[in-house]
């Protein structure tokens, strides 16, 4: 499920043993992975350069780092973006040396990019055209997987909808939840409208463990243009030497962090944030990027994709300060696995960003998340070809489903935008016990009003989603109740310090909504 850099590296790997079915809701190049822009961290220099990434990973993620998930995509990145290399994936270089830009909190420049800016659509570029020569590799392109079929406690089967609201159920003898993040949940996004969470809400539904669900990771700058969307500016620009600026025009990270610009997301999201809020309620300040006393390089040239979009808007990256503010970016939680991309239900299998392996703790690393996608990638089609699950033939009857009226369809969409912008404004950067008990009440509103929906007809796309993001929601409300103190990207108001006593440790979100905290 999925055709981002997880769902494709494991579907090469597999393709080696038997048959593949990578279904993905819209065209294959519709994903996280496509719009990833800044790069992919990666370790090439040797052990030293392996063991600091491994340290920088772990220093980011504030103190839950899952030590051993990092130690295994740190030693075996650099051979997933060689043989990536192999395969076709062009890097930028110069003088035939690859490129290296630095990121937050990376103690090395060690981010590879492509095109500039262009990074992801060049990664899921030569991984389709590599695996589309696969004859074993099939692709079911806007097709979406609504259901899992569990049988004596084992995922034997999905459920798809097509573009045309067709059911069909396929047998499988494992599934792979590649299917990315739900940025979509919250109002500010920089995530295309396909990362609504449906692997996560689906493996939860079928009765697996979520975990880590309280930590989104707030991208500090994407672009705040009314009317536009919040289109990512890469925490490249920073590395390469952008300043932030208050509406005083002043440089404020001085007074947040000692790395300044480049200090962990988290810590740059709230102090956007913080210096963003006018005297009073809902007043709000700019914030800008500014770069430009950068005389060293020719910034079109190096950043072509936001200089263009910036374009469109009447903006220059040398010339204007660029309006920005914080948007919702990576799920650092999801889908509990071990470091095999098994999850706690037999025969399905989770990796890159709607799993959680523990690798990103509290706060991921800036460019870890490609990297991720192509080392547990790999490592989830391993274990499903250990495991080696024999195909079951599933025996519930496949119920065709009713579509929407125009009207249900309408009533999804305004369910979808409550629950946005309440997610923003209840569960977002700053939380407090009474805003995320506000947030779960909407929540629970919403999914009460979508059951009743579901009940006059489930063939609808939209529904899917809605029922998605809001039992993803339902899962982060409840993840960030429990976790009583402040914590990498997760902030809470009336717990304002981090607690190592109580929660040095990971949160796992199961039935019944309990939320328990275990050591990894
Ligand atoms: C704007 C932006 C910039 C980024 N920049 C960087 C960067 O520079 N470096 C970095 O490391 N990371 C970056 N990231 C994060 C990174 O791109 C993602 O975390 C990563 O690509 C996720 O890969 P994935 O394979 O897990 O999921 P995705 O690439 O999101 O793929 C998910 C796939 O699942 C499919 N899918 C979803 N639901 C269903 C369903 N119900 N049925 C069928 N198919 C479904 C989707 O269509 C898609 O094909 C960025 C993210 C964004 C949004």
């Amino acid at each position: 499920m999925g055709a981002g850099v997880a769902g494709l590296r494991a579907a090469v790997e597999l393709a080696r043993h038997g048959d593949v079915l990578v279904v993905t809701k819209e065209s294959v190049a519709e994903s996280n992975t496509h719009y990833a822009q800044g790069g992919i961290a990666v370790a090439m220099e040797g052990q030293v350069d392996v063991a600091l990434h491994l340290e920088d990973t772990i220093n980011a993620g504030d103190g839950i780092v899952c030590r051993a998930a990092a130690q295994a995509l740190v030693s075996e990145g650099p051979i997933r973006v060689a043989e990536l290399i192999e395969w076709g994936a062009a890097f930028d270089s110069e003088g035939g040396e690859l490129l290296r830009t630095r990121e937050g909190a990376h103690s090395l420049a060690r981010i590879l990019h492509a095109n500039g800016d262009a990074t992801g659509a060049e990664i899921s570029r030569s991984l389709v055209a590599f695996a589309r020569v696969h004859k074993r590799i099939q692709f079911a392109e806007w097709t979406m997987v609504t259901g899992l079929v569990v049988a004596d406690g084992r995922i034997i089967a999905v459920d798809l909808l097509d573009s045309d609201n067709n059911p069909n159920r396929i047998s499988a003898r494992s599934v792979l939840i590649a299917a990315g993040g739900a940025g979509q949940v919250y109002s500010d996004t920089t995530n295309p409208s396909v990362a609504t969470g449906d692997g996560i809400a689906l493996a939860a539904q079928a009765g697996a463990e979520l975990a880590d669900m309280e930590f989104y990771q707030f991208h500090p700058t994407a672009l705040s243009l009314p009317g536009v969307p919040r289109f990512l500016l890469s925490e490249a620009l920073r590395g390469e030497g952008a300043y932030l600026r208050n509406d005083r025009g002043e440089r404020f990270m001085e007074r947040y962090h000692p790395m300044l610009e480049l200090a962990p997301r988290d810590v740059v999201a709230r102090a956007i944030t913080r210096e963003g809020m006018g005297a009073t309620p809902g007043e709000s300040r700019l914030v800008h990027l500014d770069m430009r006393h950068i005389r060293n390089i020719d910034l079109h040239h190096r950043f072509p994709g936001i200089s263009a979009f910036l374009a469109q808007h009447g903006l220059e990256l040398s010339r204007d300060l660029i309006p920005v503010r914080p948007a919702a970016h990576y799920l650092m939680g999801g889908i509990k696995t071990d470091l095999a991309g098994r999850t706690s239900l037999v025969g399905l299998y989770a990796a890159g960003e709607a799993a959680c392996t523990g690798v990103h703790g509290a706060n991921r690393l800036a460019s870890n998340s490609l990297l991720e996608g192509l080392v547990f990638g790999a490592r989830a089609a391993q274990a499903m070809l250990t495991d080696n699950l024999p195909l079951a033939v599933a025996d519930a009857p496949l119920q065709v489903p009713r579509p929407l009226t125009e009207h249900g369809e309408q009533r999804v969409e305004e369910y979808i935008a409550d629950l946005q912008a309440s997610m923003w404004a209840y569960a977002g950067l700053l939380r407090q016990e009474s805003t995320l008990r506000d947030g779960l009440r909407e929540q629970e509103d919403c999914a009460a009003g979508l059951a009743r929906l579901a009940e006059r007809g489930r063939g609808s796309r939209r529904l899917a989603e809605a029922q998605a993001m809001s039992r993803v929601a339902h899962a982060i409300l409840h993840s960030a109740l429990a976790r009583q103190e402040s914590r990498g990207a997760h902030f809470r108001n009336d717990f304002p310090q981090r607690d190592d006593e109580r929660f040095l440790n990971h949160s796992v979100f199961g039935r019944e909504d309990h939320v328990l905290f275990e050591k990894w």
